[in-house]
């Protein structure tokens, strides 16, 4: 058991810059076997940095084949490495649930000889942690770039989700920082899930997601690599003809079910696909880093694009100094801008048009392409569309439903606003209630801009304000008690 708690504590320690964590998107009752999941995210924690992380994230193998030149598990760098055996992890994911540590699995993986190889690996992990050990909790799994159809297949039928890392926003940096990681190798299993999820929903009936819905291959990044629609969705079932390398594990074989543990309904990664994107290390823009994040949401029907601000651990030439500071507030307003496309209805052209390539870092996203827009304002609250409703700063989903909803009975009052959710101090340059203009601004972009960020910065304001005036009673104290007054 030692030798298993020192293989966790490495392999814990070499997942910790994997972002793409979080449970959210399954929910299953489970009475019959151990452990269940639950749509609402139950498997994730948040870590010392801030960051999503799950009770047990880990990875299967850090002997790492390739030599990504970002990566702490680069096959250069020296420090210790270690592998589960696929007994030896299951046994410990259900030895923890058991014990109520977790409540899922988030397995990723380095390349151990190749990507077939591991796979196989941690599929035989995953089989045993859900027939063997009858585990009906949550699993996200990572799929190696490269893997053959046929196995991808099997992991998601055990997994709840899956991802596959497309690790760079452009080609070009691939090439230069992951020169083993080829585009076709991410893409064609990003597709693969995706044909396998419209599949399955397809086969749910009507009214699906995705169902009837035709991929699409356009994007700039996209487009170099994505565009091989050879792949099956699907495949073969693994342990028919396989295309399994020798000495697989797998062929031919079946894992027995444990006594009395019935085989869970098998159903293709039921909580979707996700990826993550690393920021910072290329010289790419925010407007480069969002357009691949919308085609990956377009093309690939993403629940998720992760992305992960550059923590430097590595020293080479081609990559920021270790002493740099990770990129987190310009992560911050990624994931900001992320939110507009997702559940705005923004499209990455709208958010840069008239602009920079890259996000203002004082004012959210959406502050700024009102600014830029200002001519679409102010919005009348009482006439507007839920569409152009949302698209005013302050204003979520939520607070605009309640103002078309209320507005059936009677007209929307200012005082009301707040009630309903709307943020006014940013709302309030923005919209007009009933004709009248709330606003106490010239509506002029700049000058809403500075009162803006007056607001923004206001309580760092008045903190120096008061820590200032505290060194001066301090320095003045100091000079009285020097001067013998006190
Ligand atoms: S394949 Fe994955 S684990 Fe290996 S060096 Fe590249 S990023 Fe790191």
């Amino acid at each position: 058991m030692e030798a298993i708690m020192e293989k966790l504590k490495i392999l814990a320690d070499s997942a910790k810059y994997d972002v793409s964590c979080s449970s959210s998107g399954v929910g299953r009752d489970n009475n019959a076997t151990i452990g269940s999941a639950h749509a609402s995210g139950i498997c994730h924690s948040w870590g010392a940095d801030g960051r999503c992380i799950s009770l047990l994230k880990v990875l299967f193998t850090n002997k790492c084949a390739y030599n990504c030149e970002y990566c702490v598990n680069k096959r250069t760098n020296d420090f210790p490495r270690a592998s589960f055996e696929p007994e030896e992890l299951a046994k410990l994911t259900i030895e923890f649930y058991r014990r109520n540590y977790i409540e899922g699995l988030f397995l990723s993986s380095a390349v151990e000889v190749s990507p077939d190889y591991t796979a196989e690996r941690i599929l035989e992990s995953l089989r045993l942690l859900r027939y063997e050990y009858g585990f009906a909790g949550y699993i996200h799994a990572k799929i190696i770039p490269g893997v053959s159809p046929e196995i991808l297949h099997q992991i998601g039928l055990v997994a709840d989700r899956l991802s596959v890392n497309i690790e760079l926003p452009t080609s070009e940096s691939l090439e230069v920082l992951a020169p083993q990681k080829r585009p076709k190798a991410i893409f064609s299993p990003m597709r693969q899930i995706t044909n396998s999820l419209i599949e399955r929903n397809a086969l749910k009936g009507p009214g699906t997601m995705f169902k009837g819905q035709e991929l699409n291959t356009a994007g700039n990044y996209l487009g170099n690599g994505a565009t091989d629609r050879n792949v099956t969705a699907g495949g073969s079932p693994l342990l028919g003809a396989s295309s399994a390398g020798a000495g697989s594990s797998l062929r031919g074989n079946s894992l027995a079910l444990g006594r009395g543990v019935s085989r869970r309904k098998e159903s293709f990664a039921p909580a979707g696909q996700t990826t993550q994107m690393i920021i910072g290390v290329g010289g790419e823009t925010d407007q480069s880093i969002l357009t691949t994040g919308e085609n990956l949401y377009r093309t690939f029907k993403m629940k998720r694009v992760y992305y992960s601000a550059y923590i430097p651990v590595v020293d080479s030439p081609v990559l920021p100094d270790k002493e740099t500071a990770p990129p987190l507030a310009r992560e911050h307003r990624i994931y900001q801008a992320d939110w507009l496309l997702r559940f705005y209805g923004f499209s990455v052209g709208e958010l840069f048009k008239g602009g920079e390539a890259n996000l203002d870092p004082d004012l959210d996203p959406k502050v700024i392409w009102a600014l830029r827009n200002l001519e679409q304002f102010p919005v009348e609250v009482n006439k507007a569309s839920y569409q152009s409703l949302m698209r005013i700063p302050g204003i979520g989903a939520i607070s605009a439903k309640r103002i078309v909803r209320q507005r059936r009975f009677a007209a929307v009052q200012y005082d009301d606003l707040k009630k309903m959710g709307v943020v006014l101090k940013r709302a309030k340059y923005f919209l007009t209630c009933s004709g009248k203009y709330y606003g106490d601004r010239v509506f002029e972009p700049e000058v809403i801009k500075n009162s803006m960020l007056q607001m923004e910065n206001g309580l760092q304001l008045s903190l120096f304000d008061n820590g200032w005036n505290r060194l001066e009673e301090g320095a003045r104290q100091e000079k009285l008690a020097f001067a013998g007054v006190i």
